[in-house]
């Protein structure tokens, strides 16, 4: 796992994302976690060569990319759980959402990017391991409600995304990974075979992710530094 020691502590954003880069594979895609961070920082980012960004929050966000309009080739990633009532600007606003996590939400959307003539590559955020914290489907889950997803024709699903519980030792952690990526062989082998991405890996757990197939990893902290509140939520 890449580590910061207290000597890359105040490195320039262009040094961390080195170090990152460094450590994984060229073909995984690096989505900086820009959440929590300021548009100058964005823009530091976007100079060291970073093109795709998260955001967790449809109003903050929406702020930023108008600051950042200039930046014209960057790709917007909704990351946080979505409300049902900020749907519409999501759609609107990002180029991935990862966190489509229940069939109402899949069903909202359909009817969204037909109207809005706008259509997102999406994520099925599953969670396979018991996490009270979390949203998104289990296994079990997902294949009961696949019929009714099979039916809503204009979602682009390519992939699935997930976040780890907090506490997992680097063996469980990895073998979580390892399971979503069976999932989406499961989902391939059932005629999905669009679902070719796995999200997933943040800041303490990318290395392991990329090991275990992550195809891009979502990365704030290691790059942006700590901040200091951590509440995903939309107000
Ligand atoms: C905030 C966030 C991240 C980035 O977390 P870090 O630990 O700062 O790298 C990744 N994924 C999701 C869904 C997040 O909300």
């Amino acid at each position: 796992m890449t580590e910061f020691t207290s000597d890359s502590i105040g490195c320039p954003i262009a040094d961390r994302l080195h170090l990152i880069r460094a450590n994984i594979p060229p073909e995984v895609k690096l989505v900086a976690v820009s959440k929590y961070t300021t548009t100058d920082a964005v823009r530091a980012a976007y100079a060291a060569g970073i093109r795709n960004f998260g955001e967790s929050r449809v109003q903050d966000s929406k702020i930023k990319q108008t600051e950042l309009a200039d930046l014209a080739d960057i790709t917007w990633h909704m990351i946080g759980s979505l409300q049902s009532n900020k749907a519409r600007q999501a759609i609107a606003q990002f180029d991935w959402i990862h966190s489509i996590d229940r069939l109402s939400l899949a069903e909202q959307c359909d009817r969204l990017i037909q109207e809005l003539g706008k259509s997102p590559k999406l994520l099925l955020q599953v969670k396979l391991a018991e996490d009270p914290n979390k949203s998104g489907w289990t296994e079990a889950e997902l294949l009961a409600d696949l019929p009714e997803l099979k039916k809503l024709q204009n979602l682009n699903i390519v992939g699935l995304m997930s976040i780890l519980p907090l506490g997992l030792s680097e063996a469980q952690a990895y073998e979580v990974f390892e399971s979503v990526g069976k999932l989406a062989a499961k989902l391939r082998s059932l005629g999905w075979n669009n679902i070719q991405e796995l999200s997933m890996g943040m800041s303490a757990d990318y290395a392991i992710a990329v090991k275990a197939g992550a195809t891009m990893i979502r990365v704030g902290s290691q790059i942006f530094g700590v901040a200091p509140i951590h509440n995903d939520r939309e107000k």
